[in-house]
């Protein structure tokens, strides 16, 4: 693997902004040394969320979450450690060394870049081409009749292929690259007598782009009634994975993460209609159903995926798979009931259809109780064998929801219409098989991450024996050279499993802990907490002590408390005795600190 350096990854933390990149999911106020604002990874009213711009460093104090900039982005943007750095050196303009790569990776590497340049070429291509040719007039006007203004259009790098074929074979050669390189981008296509051509010709194109806006493939409309097939994209290369992609995504991420739901939609022209009207969280998917790796891709951006898709004739199993993937990630997806016959694109490029489609979209209902919804309405009640394959067809849909109480309602109006138990109902959604083959897509380095990151709820209020423990090791930081010795001091006896693991943490990096975070969740939150607190908190050597001494008779406590389980009279003297000489130094420490 391509490994940053240790020096560029510094340069990297050194440049970012984090108030800046935080900023854009959340607003964030000044406040003393600190920013704070509403927590993007928790509902809350009231702001627990702190940015510590100097430190570099978040950290809620409501949910406990934490981390630096790179972290920020790898949760919020679903992205790997290696992607999130490169998306923020991007950003802020430093040059990312990479070192002991080893030379076959570096090859691919290079490779990679070489073919993502070539898609780039030849996007720019075909979009100049959709401007500026004659031949491309039917496909202008095709497109402006639709409602698409230039702006939009530009904006998506909308194009056009000419009808020859071979423009992009030649071109594609003239400007160094081989066949086999435009084949493997899915460009070219072999014939019957072997011989390439073009793959896109007389077509209107849309690029398809990832997250970070690099074009991985086309989907390209027919424009000749001749033509086959009215849409054909970019056959499946390494770099093309349909059923991963979302059209549009790159344009939408941003209104994504601020309204933290996404409306995806069929087609190309639907995305583009609806972010010209200002519904600017739209993308697409490549069919008519979404996939559980494409609900994962959202997942840490959104709270709710609403369905504006052909939801009757969408694949049933792709629709289940997406939603485990979804309700694994704490995610609702919703359909919206478009009228017959109507696209989005149509319904906002007429009057007043954007307020409509919004309203639409608010109105939208749970896609399990839609599916539900359907079976229930094409079932004969009266025959039992059609109530019992309504049965079986439901149960799946119903166990894939998990123990909810959404379930619990559609259970009960199931039971109801096939006139059964509901309990009955409820053992057929036990026993229901979660789908034949439908193991949850593999998690991606990037995807995969984000499982269960999104907190949702805020965490238990600490107890004071953990408040006590917090302090006492946020002074640690503080007060460095005191704070060694207290390091060394504390023990299992004294502090909670994360508090004993942070108190590692703290003497294996002394002086700088979280310049470089742990890999561990719950640990880097309560080290950026720490830190945090290491700044407000007024350290000084006689309440580290106070504080010492206090989590000290906590520990011979727990121990009395054992000895007196075990009948050991003589040790719970003993400590008893520990104790009373303990409270005294306890008292007049507190007297010296007030
Ligand atoms: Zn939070």
């Amino acid at each position: 693997m391509a490994l940053i350096s240790p020096e560029s990854l510094d340069r990297v933390k050194q440049a970012v902004d984090i108030v800046e990149v935080i900023s854009a999911h959340t607003d964030l106020r000044r406040a003393g040394a600190r920013y704070t604002g509403l927590c993007p990874f928790h509902d809350e009213r009231t702001p627990s969320f702190s940015v510590d711009a100097q430190e570099k460093l978040y950290h809620c104090f409501g949910c406990g979450v934490g981390g630096d900039a790179i972290k920020f982005v790898e949760e919020k943007d679903g992205l790997g450690f290696a992607e999130a750095v490169e998306l923020l050196a991007d950003r802020y303009g430093v040059e990312l060394e990479r070192e002991q790569e080893d030379p076959r990776a570096e090859a691919r590497r290079q490779q990679r870049r070489r073919l993502e340049q070539l898609l780039e070429r030849v996007a720019a291509y075909y979009a100049s081409y959709l401007w500026e040719s004659p031949e491309a007039g039917k496909a202008r006007e095709y497109l402006a009749e639709r409602g698409l203004g230039e702006e939009a259009l530009r904006g998506f790098g909308v194009g056009y292929a000419p009808s020859a074929w071979d423009k992009i074979l030649v071109r594609g050669q003239q400007a160094g690259f081989s066949v086999a390189e435009l084949h493997g981008v899915g460009l070219v296509q072999r014939g019957r007598e072997g011989k390439e051509y073009d793959r896109f010709r007389s077509r209107i194109m849309f690029p398809i782009r990832d997250r970070r806006g690099r074009t991985l493939g086309f989907g390209g409309r027919a424009m000749r009634s001749d033509q086959g097939a009215k849409y054909v994209n970019t056959a499946e290369t390494d770099f093309f994975h349909k059923s991963q992609l979302l059209y549009g995504v790159d344009k939408a991420k941003a209104a994504i993460a601020k309204a933290t739901r996404a409306v995806v939609v069929e087609g190309y022209t639907d995305v583009l209609a609806l972010h010209q009207a200002g519904v600017e969280e739209a993308v697409a998917v490549m069919g008519t159903a979404i996939t559980g790796e494409q609900v994962a891709a959202l997942s840490g951006m959104v709270e709710e995926v609403v369905l504006a898709l052909d939801a009757d004739s969408a694949g049933q199993e792709a629709m289940l798979r997406a939603q485990r993937v979804a309700a694994g990630r704490k995610m609702r997806l919703r359909v919206v009931a478009m009228p017959a016959g109507e696209d989005p694109a149509e319904m906002v490029a007429a009057e007043g259809g954007a307020e409509r489609f919004r309203a639409l979209v608010d109105a939208a209902v749970e896609l399990n109780a839609f599916q539900v919804g359907l079976v229930l309405d094409r079932t004969d009640v009266a025959s039992p064998t059609e109530r019992d394959r309504a049965l079986t067809e439901v149960a799946p849909i119903l166990a894939a929801m998990g123990e909810t109480a959404s379930r619990d309602d559609l259970v009960r109006r199931v039971a109801e219409r096939l006139d059964l138990e509901p309990a009955m109902v409820m053992g057929r959604v036990v026993s229901a098989q979660p789908l034949s083959g439908g193991a949850e897509p593999k998690p991606s380095p990037a995807s995969g991450k984000s499982d269960a990151k999104l907190a949702l709820t805020a965490r238990p209020e600490l107890t004071s024996r953990e408040r006590r423990e917090r302090a006492l090791l946020a002074m640690c930081i503080a007060l460095p050279q005191e704070g060694k010795d207290y390091l060394d001091r504390l023990t299992d006896a004294h502090l909670s499993p994360t508090g004993l693991r942070a108190a590692t943490w703290l003497r294996e990096h002394p002086g700088d802990p979280a310049s470089n975070l742990p890999q561990d969740d719950e640990l880097t939150g309560l080290v950026t907490e720490l830190v945090m607190l290491s700044h407000d908190e007024p350290a000084s050597r006689e309440s580290m002590e106070l504080n010492f001494l206090l989590l000290e008779q906590r520990r011979i406590e727990d121990e009395i408390a054992a000895a007196g389980e075990r009948d050991d009279y003589e040790r719970r003297a003993a400590l008893s005795r520990e104790r009373a000489t303990l409270v005294e130094r306890i008292a007049r420490t507190q007297r010296v600190e007030t």
